[in-house]
């Protein structure tokens, strides 16, 4: 049963119902330890208050959401400005979405080679300011729009190439299927930054904005997080929901009460 003490709630579960400062007091009032903010909702609270009210709230960050799109222009400048943003919050990670094919091109190679290059121009900044790069695997489904970089061995290869300041963030939305997936785990060890969970329905009806609640879908969370703590990861453990036409509808409270249960039961 995973404890309460290691949950966070990456802000995205429910987008559509509360801003960023809604976000820290809910935690506060339903006793969640960690959040996870994405950049949007920061931006519209201010860096320097949401700094301030999750200090106060004694939160931890277990992740800022997210930097990387290699792929799209200015991805240089706006990681910089990201990671100024995660060394602010404190926060334990910078989850990397690396990016898509550059749109309207068909070169997957080259957006590949885009991702590492962009990755190795801010790594210096972040390794200054502090903050850990988290790359997060996402599902091939997502490979021509989100990330050409799919799979945790291929991260992990980007790790290698990379040197320390660079992990990988682990969502088990993205990493279920993986026949590979053990030994990259194993293969990650101390390297693993973040994890990830919610799970997969069937029939999904969106690959994206579909996520199920764990417990309800397919996913054998247990086993994942037990490879995830075997390979030595203590950190916090992120829902992350994104459901556009169930969890993103509800109350923000029921949410809540739900995914602390689901954390016990189904964790
Ligand atoms: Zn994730």
């Amino acid at each position: 049963m995973a404890e309460l003490s290691r949950l966070s709630l990456n802000t995205i579960t429910v987008r559509d119902q509360w801003s960023l400062a809604q976000c820290i007091e809910g935690c506060v009032r339903h006793g969640i330890p960690g959040i996870s903010p994405w950049r949007d909702k920061l931006a519209q609270y201010g860096l320097e208050r949401a700094v301030r009210h999750i200090r106060d709230a004694g939160l931890r960050v277990s992740g800022l959401c997210r930097g990387g799109m290699f792929t799209l222009p200015n991805a240089v400048e706006e990681n910089r400005r990201a990671i100024d943003e995660a060394a602010a919050l404190g926060a334990d990670c910078l989850v990397m979405v690396v990016g898509g094919l550059v749109p309207g091109s068909k070169d997957l190679a080259r957006a590949r080679d885009m991702v590492a290059e962009g990755l190795a121009m801010i790594l210096p900044h972040a390794r200054s300011s502090g903050v850990k790069l988290a790359l997060e695997p996402l599902h091939p489904m997502t490979c021509a729009d989100r990330s050409v970089l799919s799979t945790t061995a291929q991260a992990l290869d980007l790790c290698d190439a990379l040197g320390p300041g660079v992990g990988v963030a682990l969502d088990v939305y993205h990493i279920w299927w993986d026949p590979e997936i053990a030994r990259s785990i194993a293969r990650a060890g101390s390297r693993i930054l973040g994890f990830h969970v919610c799970d997969w329905l069937v029939p999904t009806r969106d690959t994206v904005l579909d996520r199920g609640m764990m417990g309800d879908g397919v996913i054998d969370i247990r086993a994942l997080r037990a490879a995830v703590e075997g390979a030595g990861y203590r950190g916090l453990i992120e829902v992350e929901v994104m459901s556009d036409r169930d969890w993103w509808r509800r109350d923000p409270d029921e949410v809540l009460r739900v995914m602390k249960e689901r954390f016990q039961s189904a964790v």
